[in-house]
């Protein structure tokens, strides 16, 4: 089936889309992006936090200085538009991208214009989440919010990503934890990070050099309604081997628990009691199973 996509103001089909060699983004990384999920359930599709997920990218947008073509509404009622048109009967991501679309060469971004791309893809699971993930600590650092900040969802910092992520990989890891340059635990390579100690569920600040991820607010939320008491606070890298409970989560990563860090187990390695419960709600959630929650799930079809 062709997919179309959403491409400068209009719905066409995926391979129309021609972007000109010396497009700013392409050259210097200069766009911001968001990674949406939308789940297919009981021949209904929902799509999970969109409102917030674009309200992010305006932020990001506002920090790097570029505009946005459209409102957060017209956004939401162009991916509704597309994922009908797109007509999925499976679970899917979507990947809304501002970028600089003019041909400058200098990274400047004055007097540059912003285009925009949509797209949507079928989209099983990131990890694997009936296994755990056996982490380690990257030797790179988070990129320090007075350099590329992470709170801005801006492509060229993925470079950093890219980084940690490949070298985990030849290592023989399924992906790494970053520090900051302070030396403090900040996120995974594209997710958060929550930790169980005590019967609490800890994670780091907002202010920890981290993407503040639509799934870790979906994840505090839902701790609290389970009654587990929630501290933000900075996290050291010893602290983590000797947690009670560990688990990244993210819109790719969903909630998947981890088993090792730097070969060291966490618990038993296998998943823990708070995580487990947290899942399984999460996944209610955002399949549209939950009444409470159906505010947070965009329904595509009439
Ligand atoms: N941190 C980074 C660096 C990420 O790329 C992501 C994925 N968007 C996250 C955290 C998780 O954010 P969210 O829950 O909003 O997907």
């Amino acid at each position: 089936m062709q997919e179309y996509i959403f491409f400068n103001g209009d719905f066409i089909e995926a391979d129309k889309a021609v972007l000109p060699v010396r497009t700013h983004a392409f050259l210097y990384g200069t766009s911001v992006f968001e990674g949406i999920r939308a789940y297919y359930n009981n021949g209904q599709m929902y799509v999970f936090r969109m409102r917030e997920h674009y309200e992010r990218l305006l932020r990001s947008a506002k920090i790097i200085l570029m505009d946005s073509p459209y409102t957060v509404d017209e956004y939401c009622k162009q991916t509704i538009e597309l994922l009908k048109k797109n007509n999925y009967k499976q679970d899917v991501y979507i990947r809304p991208t501002i970028y600089t679309s003019s041909d400058k060469i200098s990274p400047g971004l004055n007097g540059t214009k912003t285009g925009y791309l949509l797209f949507t893809t079928p989209f099983g699971d990131y990890y694997d989440p009936s296994r755990g993930l056996d982490l380690c600590i990257s030797s790179w650092r988070r990129t320090s919010d007075n350099a590329i900040p992470p709170r801005a969802k801006i492509a060229g910092a993925y470079a950093n990503a890219a980084l940690i992520n490949t070298d985990a990989h030849n290592c023989g890891f399924d992906d790494a934890i970053v520090l900051s340059e302070t030396g403090q635990v900040t996120e995974g390579s594209a997710m958060n990070m929550m930790f169980v100690k005590g019967g609490k569920l800890i994670t780091t600040n907002i202010t920890d050099d981290i993407l503040v991820g639509v799934t870790r607010n979906t994840v505090i939320e839902l701790a609290k309604e389970l009654g587990i008491e929630v501290v933000e606070r900075a996290v050291d890298r010893s602290e983590l081997y000797i947690m009670d409970e560990i688990f990244v989560c993210g819109t790719g990563a969903q909630i998947t628990h981890v088993a090792s860090i730097d070969r060291r187990p966490i618990a038993d390695g296998k998943i823990g009691e708070l995580t487990s419960k947290i899942q399984k709600l999460y996944f209610n959630v955002v399949k549209g199973n939950n009444e409470k929650y159906i505010k947070w799930c965009e329904k595509v079809y009439d």
